[in-house]
């Protein structure tokens, strides 16, 4: 059994007693600043001059100073900025300016996992990573309850890294829901592994596919888009509460079978192979290498999938239907803009 943390093993006094600077203001940024201020913690935001973040900071009354400046006053300097983005910053703006023995915290551990970032072998090297976008991090932590988050300590000079993750993992509210202790190794393989097989481009080729049958075959777009990606959240609110097992209760017996017979038959065993062969690229460092070089070129490999991506068809059905839809909330606390 994983070894588990909840807000009685965290001592929140110790987050308390640092001063902490937190770099970026997304995704997470937004969240972690603004969770640890209501928690009693003394956060400064550190952005470039021109960020468009800066505006949002400071209408939350948040100090907002340069990277530089933030790093420099702080005891603990939280890295949240996108992962292609960290290996420069960090090189050009935090390290020349990390206070002796200031300890370093990430949220998710591929550029230490991967080498991009090699601290000074006097801070402690955290990770805090919730198991949920930043939108929810912060929602859940307003409304009491919390994101489950994995902590990993990858040096430990100070000897004390542990109670201050763990402090640090209480005051964004994810001991609230739990935290599990794991190394940036297994977080940074795991997490990586997960969104590309099976949460982000699993998911979606599943979804795409499916409609493409169904269109191919002949049938409506908006049948198609129902069957294929509308349901599946009501599919996985399922699994979240029961498991895979909730699911298949629920649904019809005829449904049940069919999953039983039909599931096994398209994703086949090839697919198991296909999965074991995206995680060696992920383990020896292919994934991370192309990525980042392509991000160090200006991402056009990145932009041209983005852009073929948005051509798809699903996705103007799916934008005439949603618009149709009164009870689906697309503006929900989120800075998305739909086309964007
Ligand atoms: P994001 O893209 O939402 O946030 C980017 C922020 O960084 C913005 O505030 C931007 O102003 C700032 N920024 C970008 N380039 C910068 C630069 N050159 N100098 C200074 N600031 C710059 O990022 P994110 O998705 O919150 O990811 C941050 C970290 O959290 C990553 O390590 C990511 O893997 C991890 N993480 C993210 C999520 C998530 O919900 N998105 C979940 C778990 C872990
Ligand atoms: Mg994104
Ligand atoms: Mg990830
Ligand atoms: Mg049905
Ligand atoms: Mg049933």
């Amino acid at each position: 059994m994983a070894e588990m943390y909840y807000d009685d093993d965290a001592d929140l006094s110790v987050i308390q007693g640092r001063k902490v600077a937190v770099i970026g203001y997304g995704s997470q940024g937004h969240a972690h600043a603004l969770n640890l201020r209501d928690s009693g913690v003394d956060v400064r935001v550190g952005l470039a001059e021109g960020s468009r973040s800066r505006a949002k900071a400071e209408a939350e009354g948040l100090t907002v100073t340069t990277v530089a400046e933030a790093v420099a006053q702080a005891d603990l300097v939280v890295v949240l900025v996108p992962d292609q983005v960290q290996r420069g910053l960090y090189a050009a703006e935090i390290e020349p300016n990390l206070k002796e023995g200031a300890a370093l915290l990430f949220g998710h551990g591929f550029n230490i996992r991967f080498g991009y970032i090699e601290p000074p072998a006097g801070s402690d090297v955290l990770m805090v990573a919730p198991k949920g976008p930043g939108h929810i991090v912060r929602r859940e932590f307003v409304d009491g309850r919390g994101v489950p988050v994995l902590l990993a300590v990858e040096q430990d000079p100070s000897g004390s890294a542990w109670d201050l993750a763990k402090s640090y993992a209480r005051a964004i509210g994810g001991l609230r829901a739990g935290g599990i202790r794991t190394t940036f190794t297994e977080e940074t393989e795991t997490d990586l592994f997960g969104e590309q097989a099976v949460l982000c481009g699993g998911a979606s080729q599943l979804v795409m596919y499916g409609f493409e049958t169904l269109v191919e075959a002949g049938y409506q777009p908006e049948v198609a888009y129902f069957e294929c990606l509308h349901e599946l959240k009501l599919i996985v609110d399922l699994m979240i509460e029961g498991g895979i097992a909730k699911q298949r209760w629920s649904v019809s017996d005829t449904a049940e079978y069919g999953d039983y017979v039909s599931g096994p038959r398209v994703i086949d065993p090839h697919v198991k192979e296909n999965m074991a062969a995206v995680l060696a690229d992920i383990k020896n460092g292919a994934f991370a290498k192309r990525f980042i070089e392509d991000q160090d070129a200006g991402a056009p490999e990145f932009t041209a999938m983005r852009e073929k991506g948005a051509q798809h068809p699903i996705e103007q059905t799916g934008k005439q239907l949603r618009g149709l839809m009164a009870w689906i909330d697309t503006e929900q606390d989120s800075d998305y803009v739909e086309g964007s």
